[in-house]
């Protein structure tokens, strides 16, 4: 009897067994991001060449399969996570450095590399790769760029975006387009602005053209205690003001200084209500004089204590209370929401005081901390999952906060995007004529609404 090999069948004989996985136990490793969605895909695909992720695409086209592109799956609104009906196309094996031009200062790479990989390939021949998610060292460029990923530098130096100089992508017919300086025309009109920050809804990268700068010489670090969180707030503000551009300006709130100092046992000063990290760059007078003026402005604003170092061992220990955030919040609840929301850098007080309010109204523990020189601040709203009432006051919680964000000139993502997490507040900061435009920009890519369907765009 004849059998007639089912898709499945064939698409393995086309990619291998080994790259597709079919075992729930496999496809329930695929099923979720950092974010709180969930859901098993059909297939996942575990591409290792821009032809694998034609293949997937095609498989997905002719039997009716969404796709979800994924990096390493660190994303913190749902981006990563399938959906209904939907298969998984992994770029993690697509991990290989393509090309390294030390005199004209650009890298090439496949998605799958990670963020950490091509900060040392940068710095093996003293060039410099920006970009720095906290989780650089297991996000993937794919991802970054896909969502734009910003991080602690991004106050000088900017974000993902700045540095990508040209793409590959496969798009939702199979087919693939280049872009920017890896087009072989030069083309007039650049799609690379486009499928930066577009969340895995235009096209799957395949590839990334990345802009590497020179190293700063030297760089300054100063750790600084305030008593007041609108003190901390105000400093920071200031500092920008006066165009002292550091490349660093971290702020950490009360309820984040005091999980991180019961985490790593350190004193501070009494009357501690909030602190500054502050790190700035450039050749070794620049830096000298810099940390002068950030000194400055920081006793104006009433600092309790300022440590300083230009010695990267001491500097290190500075940086401690900084690094342990994400641990120290992990052990106050199971439950997280990360709202990583952006104000004018003048507002941000006045945003940091209203979350104060939305958390004593809400009985809610909220520590803020983030990039205070941007005005991208992480606003963690915790809570109990297993508590029903508790995770809907949290959810009521987040909504208040966009609400002041958007009323103060906000965004309610700095830099973790909007995936399936935000998508409903899109409405909240953009208006109907902007909605469309960028459902008809969709609908040009991808008409079948092939790749993450339904999300970053509400319905
Ligand atoms: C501890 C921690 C700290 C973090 N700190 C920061 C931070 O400082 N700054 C920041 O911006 N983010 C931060 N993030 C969020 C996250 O790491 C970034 O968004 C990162 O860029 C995601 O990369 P990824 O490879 O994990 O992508 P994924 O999570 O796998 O995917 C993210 C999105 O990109 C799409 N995508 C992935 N690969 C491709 C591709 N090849 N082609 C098309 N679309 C693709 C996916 O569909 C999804 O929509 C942090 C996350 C964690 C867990």
């Amino acid at each position: 009897m004849f059998f007639r090999p089912t898709p499945i069948k064939l698409l393995q004989r086309a990619l291998g067994r080994h790259k597709v996985l079919l075992s729930p136990e496999d496809l329930l490793t695929y099923s979720y991001d950092v974010s709180l969605e969930r859901n098993v895909p059909e297939v996942v695909i575990l591409a290792e060449s821009t032809e694998d992720v034609i293949t997937a695409v095609e498989f997905a086209l002719d039997e009716g399969y969404n796709v979800t592109p994924r990096g390493a799956g660190t994303g913190m609104v749902g981006g990563a996570v399938p959906l209904k009906r939907g298969i998984v196309v992994s770029t993690e094996r697509m991990n290989q450095i393509l090309e390294l031009n030390q005199e004209q200062k650009y890298i090439v790479v496949e998605p799958g590399v990670l963020t950490a990989q091509v900060q040392e390939e940068a710095a093996k021949v003293d060039l410099f790769y920006p970009p720095d998610p906290s989780s650089y060292k297991v996000s993937t460029i794919g991802g970054n760029v896909a969502v734009n990923s910003g991080g602690l530098r991004c106050v000088k130096y900017g974000t993902t975006k700045q540095y990508v100089l040209g793409l590959e992508f496969v798009t939702a017919r199979g087919e693939v387009c280049y872009t920017g300086a890896l087009s072989r025309h030069n083309d007039p009109v650049d799609l690379t602005p486009l499928l930066i920050g577009s969340e895995g809804t235009l096209g799957i990268i395949t590839q990334v053209a990345l802009r590497l700068i020179d190293t700063p010489t030297h760089r300054g670090t100063l750790r600084v205690a305030f008593p007041a969180l609108e003190a901390a707030g105000n400093a920071a503000a200031e500092i920008m003001a006066v165009g002292l551009l550091p490349s660093v300006c971290e702020l950490m709130d009360k309820s984040v200084l005091d999980a991180v100092t019961a985490y790593t046992g350190t004193k501070l000063e009494d009357g501690t209500e909030a602190m500054l990290l502050i790190e700035v760059d450039g050749n070794a007078e620049e830096v000298q004089h810099k940390m002068e003026q950030v000194q400055l402005i920081c006793r104006k604003r009433q600092a309790l204590e300022i440590l300083y170092t230009d010695v990267p061992t001491e500097a290190e220990k500075l940086w401690t209370l900084r690094r342990s955030i994400s641990p120290s919040l992990a052990r106050l609840s199971t439950g997280k929401l990360n709202e990583d929301v952006s104000v004018p850098r003048s507002k941000l007080p006045e945003l940091l005081l209203h979350t104060r309010q939305i958390a004593k109204r809400y009985n809610l523990l909220i520590p803020c901390f983030g990039h205070a020189g941007d005005g991208n601040i992480h606003v963690n709203v915790m809570f109990d999952p297993e508590d029903e009432l508790q995770k809907q006051r949290a959810l009521t919680a987040v909504e208040d906060v966009f609400k002041e964000v958007v009323r103060l000139g906000g965004a309610i993502s700095g830099e973790h995007g909007i995936g399936l997490v935000k998508k409903d507040f899109m409405r909240l900061q953009m208006t109907a004529a902007e909605l469309d435009t960028l459902h008809s920009i969709k609908n040009a890519f991808d008409p079948e609404g092939l790749f993450n369907p339904g999300k970053v765009l509400p319905d």
